[in-house]
């Protein structure tokens, strides 16, 4: 691999990085695709995602009460997501020099997000909807990416496998000529006379350097810094964002639910208070673990009549990455103020839906970012300091931000791509 030489190494195989590896692969580019985690298929076992969401130091990093959690796995997380595909805020991302309006018109031709109509949607997500919508609230379905022929036949239980994932962009790249290295962690970039040409990999306990004549970073909001670290960007990792997730649950007589998908509706109050209301389902043995660490063992034979909303956060920017990569980003007052008055109102849907013992369960965080802004870190064309290396993932979010990111970070890579495509490797770091 390392005498190789490669038009591009592109390191994670996230929303992100499957993009642009797909983009330049599709063009013509020689790709070489890095990713740490394995190439599990997905088998919505507990065991698999203990395997590759809930591992200490390496995809679940604690800070105060907070759990932070990252897919290390090819797909990145969004093998792990809910689907959801929030529109990119254009005017926000506008204003950053970042215009992603062709890019976002031309995935949402490809993909076809769209909201799931009533019937496909679970009793839980249902009950809540209507609950809000009584209250008041601006409560509204929420676009997906998901097959809902697929879902429609193979019922509610199926929606894990009829979501889109960036696996589908990783099988495009494989099929246009890219070749994907799995199990192998990229540990800094190799720099020569300011450029980037190529890149360190652990693979299997051993250390390999590969040739290429541009680097894009896409290990995610974790990931990316540190290796930005390691290759001489030291401040990479600062004052960035998770979206910190607080669920609210309670018990509903008469309600018999088995697992649904979550997210199906939102009451979109960030402009106003600074989060984001919707219904939340979890398998079985997370509601288990989740409902007995905060502390309600006695709610844990209730699955099937729980109901749960979700307050999401837009957190203040603010914390680091350790020097080992852990996070360091307590909730601030602001945080909590912003929780408290969204928990205050999950607990009013909740309770119009009919739910008792209702009760909050500790904070999780899921969408960690902007820790490469742009305008910081990455120019508008998410270039480094260091010629040939680019970053493509929620690590170059320049604003405190609140919502899922994914559909973002997919315009992102689809803008990237074009723009690499246009601007031939320099010579000099292409040689190596
Ligand atoms: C439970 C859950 C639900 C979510 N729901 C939604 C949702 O409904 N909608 C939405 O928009 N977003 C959602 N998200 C967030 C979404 O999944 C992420 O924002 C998105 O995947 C970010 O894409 P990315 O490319 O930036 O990074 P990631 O998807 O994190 O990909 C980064 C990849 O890089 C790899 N990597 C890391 N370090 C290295 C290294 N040193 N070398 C090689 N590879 C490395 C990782 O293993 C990973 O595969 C959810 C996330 C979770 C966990």
């Amino acid at each position: 691999m390392g005498s190789a030489g490669y038009d591009c190494v592109v390191v994670g195989s996230g929303p992100g990085g499957a993009g642009v590896a797909r983009e330049l692969a599709r063009a013509g580019a020689r790709v070489l695709l890095v990713e740490r985690g394995r190439a599990d298929p997905p088998s919505g076992r507990a065991r698999q995602a203990l395997r590759e969401l809930f591992v200490p130091g390496r995809s679940l990093f604690r800070s105060g009460s907070v759990l932070v959690l990252r897919g290390v796995t090819l797909g990145g997380s969004s093998m792990y997501y809910f689907g959801s595909a929030w529109e990119p805020p254009l005017d926000v991302l506008r204003a950053h020099g970042l215009d992603l309006g062709s890019d976002v018109d031309a995935l949402r031709t490809e993909l076809a997000p769209a909201a799931l109509p009533r019937e496909l949607m679970g009793p839980r997500a249902t009950r809540l909807l209507d609950s809000a919508r009584a209250l008041g609230l601006d409560w509204q379905p929420v676009p997906k990416f998901v097959d809902q022929h697929r879902l429609r036949r193979d019922g509610l239980g199926a929606f894990g496998a009829a979501r889109w994932t960036a696996r589908e962009f990783v099988d495009d790249a494989i099929g246009a000529g890219a070749r994907v290295v799995t199990g192998a962690r990229a540990e800094r970039v190799i720099v020569r006379s300011g450029m980037a040409c190529g890149v360190e990999l652990r693979i299997g306990g051993r250390t390999v350097a590969v040739d290429a004549g541009r680097v894009v970073l896409a290990a995610g909001g974790l990931g990316t810094p540190v290796i930005l670290r390691a290759s001489g960007i030291a401040r990479a990792g600062r004052d960035f964002f998770y979206d910190p997730v607080l669920a609210v649950s309670g018990s509903v007589d008469g309600l018999d639910a088995g697992p649904e998908p979550a997210m199906l509706a939102a009451c979109d109050r960030l402009a106003e208070d600074g989060y984001v209301l919707t219904d939340l389902c979890r398998p079985r043995w997370l509601h288990s673990a989740l409902t007995v660490a905060a502390g309600r063992p006695d709610r844990v034979a209730a699955y099937r009549s729980t109901l749960t909303v979700m307050v999401k956060a837009r957190d203040v920017l603010s914390g680091r990455l350790t020097g080992r990569g852990g996070v360091d980003k307590p909730l601030t007052g602001a945080d909590r103020s912003v929780l408290g008055r969204g928990e205050a109102r999950a607990r009013d849907v909740l309770r119009h839906a009919g739910a008792r013992s209702v009760f909050a369960a500790g904070h999780v965080a899921v969408h960690p970012g902007g820790t490469a802004k742009v305008g910081d870190v990455v120019d508008t064309d998410l270039q480094t300091e260091i010629r040939g290396l680019y970053v493509c993932d929620a690590s170059v979010i320049p604003v405190a931000w609140g919502l899922p990111p994914t559909f973002t970070v997919m315009a992102l890579a689809r803008r990237l791509g074009r723009h690499l495509v246009g601007v031939p490797a320099h010579p000099a770091a292409a040689r190596g």
